[in-house]
């Protein structure tokens, strides 16, 4: 059985006064749905504000996680931080590979990169978000499948995948991030039972237990078709995470889905 997750990425976005009040908005929402504990939540603020949006949901049920981390212990790399360093914040996830990391800022990361920093995190006691997704131009090409068995298995070389603990799958079409343009319910099944056949490809029947999130212009009034899929088994969510009405919308959609 798959408990739902839902994580929200707040990208570069919040300051130190909004970004509080939001985690608080989430933490007194989620409390009053029903049937809250049948569904996990996340949220991952800038790396500024870890620590304290780590304080101000201690104890609330809601967990944290960094939107990156450099893949090197320590040393001389101005202006990363490790995944230890996040890991002592207090948060528990990390997201490694989202597209715009991939595809929009400065060093275009690419699979090694993305498979060094997904190891780090499992290293430091992290769950790591690995994103993958195709782009418009592969979309249109018929390569969506081949891309996503390229991220996947790229990005998992040498991970350990002993079970749900260890990793979490986003499934994010990158010309759906951000741009209002959601994958219809058909397209975002297709593209995560693929996933799952290549997860049990890679570690047999333990694939059941990951899960696979759906991500790109996820909202309350798309979410219940989406995140009722099968094989979708909640959502990382940017735009929308940034009101807590929105998110909680989601959320609840989530809770609405049969454990899967
Ligand atoms: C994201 O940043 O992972 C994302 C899915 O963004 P949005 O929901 O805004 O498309």
């Amino acid at each position: 059985m798959r408990k739902p997750l839902v994580v929200a990425n707040w990208k570069m976005n919040l300051d130190l006064k909004s970004g509080p009040a939001l985690a608080r908005d989430v933490a007194d929402g989620l409390r009053r749905l029903d049937s809250h504990a049948n569904v996990d939540v996340a949220v991952c603020p800038p790396a500024t504000m870890l620590t304290t949006i780590a304080q101000v949901l201690s104890g609330t049920g809601v967990a944290v996680g960094a939107q990156d981390a450099y893949f090197e212990p320590g040393g001389a790399f101005t202006g990363e931080v490790s995944a230890a360093m996040v890991r002592e914040t207090g948060a528990t996830y990390l997201i490694v590979g989202h597209s715009e990391r991939r595809h929009t800022i400065g060093h275009l990361e690419d699979d090694r990169i993305i498979n060094l920093k997904l190891r780090a995190a499992q290293h430091a006691g992290l769950l790591p978000i690995l994103c993958v997704g195709e782009t418009l131009g592969e979309r249109q090409a018929g390569q969506t499948l081949d891309v996503l068995t390229f991220q996947l298995t790229a990005g998992l070389v040498g991970a350990r995948l002993t079970g749900a603990d260890d990793l979490v799958v986003a499934y994010e079409p990158v010309w759906a991030i951000g741009t209002g343009l959601n994958a219809t319910a058909e397209q975002a099944q297709e593209a995560h039972r693929h996933l799952r056949n290549e997860l049990t490809r890679l570690i047999g029947p333990l694939a059941d237990a990951i899960r696979i999130l759906y991500g790109g212009s996820l909202k309350p009034d798309n979410a219940d078709s989406l995140l009722a899929q099968p094989d979708v088994d909640g959502g990382l969510v940017g735009g929308a995470s940034l009101k807590a009405e929105s998110f909680l919308g989601i959320i609840r959609a989530a809770i609405g889905t049969r454990a899967k």
